[in-house]
């Protein structure tokens, strides 16, 4: 726990990604078989089945799917709100549950964003998104 915050536990599955994440490198496995790009970290391809997954480095390239704004938090996340919370679906297609950093009145479904490293404490990064500037 870092100020009894919950904090991801690193399994063989996960650690990877994790450790990319320590590294400011948003990673993902594709599968060898099915070429599926998988999210969460697992050991078996969810479309195939097949155990031959790789890593590959995102481009940290997305959308925003859906979205909800935080105005009640609780425990270690009370001082967060208003804060926004976040599918986002990856260019390489798979969606991940993160936060969106940045004013939550310019946060809409479909605004392209791109991923960004939150340091939480020493031992804790966590990949939260920024919306793109629009031109
Ligand atoms: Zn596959």
């Amino acid at each position: 726990m870092s100020n009894g915050r919950p904090i991801p536990v690193r399994d063989g599955d996960s650690t990877p990604f994790w450790n990319g994440v320590d590294q400011h490198e948003l990673r993902i496995q594709q599968c060898q078989a099915c070429a599926a790009y998988v999210f969460y970290p697992r050991s078996i391809c969810p479309h195939c089945f097949s155990d031959q997954l790789i890593w590959n480095v995102s481009s940290g390239r997305g959308r925003i799917y859906s979205y909800t704004v935080v105005h009640r938090s609780f425990g270690p996340f009370e001082q967060e709100a208003p804060f926004v919370v976040a599918i986002v679906e990856l260019e390489e297609g798979v969606r991940m549950m993160t936060r969106i950093v940045g004013p939550a009145s310019q946060v809409k479904v479909d605004a392209p964003v791109r991923v960004t490293y939150e340091r939480v404490d020493d031992d804790l990064t966590l990949p939260y998104f920024q919306l793109e500037e629009t031109r």
